[in-house]
């Protein structure tokens, strides 16, 4: 028997309507690209993006259509969101930071109709033009004043002028694609994950409950994750559902603007990468400063480091709450919210649990499985391929049957987890970031963090290099935070800190570590480089 309950689909342009209804007066704060801060309430948000939706049409926008966008995290971002998925087009963010080559692939791969641009990236969209035949419309994301001279760019708020504020959201099934997002590609071409209407809101619903992100009508969040990664874990979608304050940094992720806007607009919680949060503390720590409003970071996409957790805690006050999740999933896999078992905890102890990625939210299923396809037992030790279901998940990737996505009903998150008996995730490493020595495996990600406890040591990076007598051995680079690195000093620290075995054979300072275009160690790149590091070791 079926339910009798009214059968409405939810969409993205009802949770729009929603946020005016329910908060006109809640603002949205977005620093421009020129610095200067603008302050929009929903009431005017919601306008802009009816307007914007309107230019749309008078372009021709036809559902099912791909607009692409090549921008930082603004309130001009945030309208094309809502207002291209709200006339049923897909809003396709495209990650600037990509090689060019990668960019013009997604691009020409996704079909895009229109780009809408930041005055940033116009010198480098306008070399790729020429090389993209479906391209009809580019719109420069920037005032009258600040538009491109070339005739084929139309500017945003010239089109918007004019427009009327009302509009009336067409109606379409809720499974309708919204928002495409593609992978990085560190191995082989990056992968188109197309999400839905329903995907998008069910995610934000379970990002907003108190066990997961926790957003509610008094929060100040601030997404320095930027729109064009995994759509800001889905915080422009999260934010206007709880009615809480959102504050979007714009292209300045430097430490020392974020820590004025974070102070200046009374942020109490950040969503972002280990990399950015280093740039943050590193300034603070420089400055003697501290923070007072931020109550809550939440650091995913790499594992956040235990000198970080603890920096957070005891100097600004702020909680780490790790959140493990990917593109694949919409992000959001698992949080590591603070219970109240957790707070009780003697510092230390607690800071240990914190380093786990977390129980997963309401909605989506992980489980660990041995490679023989038998899944692990749930005791914190045994460790297999994380896997994952549930209604944010991909099920295929975008116009690329040849690559498979599910088996068995499972997504494989290429990493490799433990889980324990309370249901708490602990990522080991990436499948293809273990290192193999011996027959055992190594986690670089735990000797990277041992690492970063030692003082001066700013970033540590862990690659497995092929040994001629063990398969593989670790290679530890360490970037010094000022003055040069004690290197015998960090061995003998390490050796309390990991098996005798893990020992790194060696240890580099070196001046920089290359990262993907999404702010992660690029270990394939490292890899590459000292691939013959220990090559003339006698065996
Ligand atoms: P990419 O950067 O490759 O485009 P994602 O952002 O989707 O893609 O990366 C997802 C991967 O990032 C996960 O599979 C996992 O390996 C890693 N990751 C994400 N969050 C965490 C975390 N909290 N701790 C450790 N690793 C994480």
């Amino acid at each position: 028997m079926r339910g009798l309950m009214m059968p409405n689909d939810l969409l993205i342009s009802d949770l729009l309507e929603h946020a005016v209804r329910s908060h006109a007066q809640q603002q949205i704060v977005s620093r421009r690209l020129d610095g200067r801060i603008v302050r929009h309430n929903l009431h005017a948000f919601a306008e802009r993006s009816r307007q914007l939706a309107r230019a749309l049409l008078d372009l021709d926008v036809r559902a099912g259509d791909r607009i692409a966008t090549l921008a930082w995290n603004t309130h001009r971002h945030l309208e094309a969101y809502y207002a291209i998925s709200g006339i049923g087009a897909i809003v396709h963010t495209v990650n600037p930071r990509l090689f060019a080559h990668q960019i013009e692939y997604i691009l020409q791969h996704a079909e895009d109709r229109i780009l809408l641009v930041d005055n940033s990236f116009i010198t480098a969209v306008e070399a790729m033009l020429p090389r993209l035949p479906k391209v009809e419309h580019v719109i420069a994301l920037s005032d009258w004043e600040d538009k491109p001279k070339g005739e084929r760019w139309l500017c945003y708020e010239g089109l918007l002028n004019g427009q009327s504020p009302h509009f009336t959201w067409p109606r379409f099934d809720a499974q309708t694609a919204a928002a495409l997002c593609y992978t990085s590609g560190t191995t082989g071409q990056p992968k188109g994950v197309l999400y839905s209407h329903s995907s998008t809101l069910l995610h934000a619903m379970a990002a907003c409950r108190a066990d997961a992100i926790g957003l509610g009508p008094e929060s100040v969040v601030m997404p320095v994750v930027p729109m064009f990664h995994v759509c800001a874990w889905g915080v422009p979608y999260a934010a206007l559902m709880a009615g809480a304050r959102l504050v979007l940094p714009g292209a300045a992720l430097d430490g020392a603007s974020l820590s004025e806007l974070i102070e200046n607009e009374r942020c109490d919680i950040a969503l972002g990468v280990p990399t950015v949060w280093m740039g943050l503390l590193t300034h603070l720590r420089q400055q003697g400063q501290r923070l007072s409003s931020l109550r809550r970071v939440v650091i995913g996409g790499s594992a956040a480091p235990l000198a970080m957790i603890r920096e957070f805690d005891q100097v600004h006050s702020a909680f780490v709450m790790h959140a493990w999740g990917m593109t694949e999933m919409s992000p959001l896999g698992s949080t590591n919210t603070p219970t109240p078992e957790l707070l009780a905890l003697p510092a230390e102890e607690r800071y240990q649990r914190q380093l786990s990625q977390g129980r997963a939210v309401f909605g989506l299923h992980m489980e660990i499985f041995h490679a023989d396809g038998q899944p692990l037992p749930h005791d914190g030790l045994a460790y297999g391929h994380l896997k994952v279901r549930g209604p944010w998940v991909l099920a295929h990737y975008y116009r690329q049957a040849d690559v498979p996505a599910v088996q068995d009903g499972w997504f494989d998150t290429g990493d490799i987890a433990s889980i324990d008996a309370q249901g708490y995730m602990r990522i080991v490493d990436r499948a293809k970031d273990l290192i193999k020595s011996g027959g055992e495996w190594i986690s670089s990600i735990d000797l990277e963090n041992a690492a970063l406890g030692f003082p001066g040591v700013r970033e540590a990076c862990v690659i497995g290099i092929a040994h001629p007598r063990w398969e593989e051995r670790p290679l530890m680079l360490i970037i010094a935070e000022s003055t040069p690195i004690d290197i015998a000093g960090l061995r003998q620290y390490l050796q309390n800190q990991v098996a005798r075995w893990w020992l790194p054979d060696a240890i580099l300072e070196v001046s920089e570590l290359p990262h993907t275009a999404t702010g992660k160690l690029s270990k394939l790149t490292l890899r590459e480089h000292y691939a013959d590091y220990y090559r003339d070791l006698t065996p």
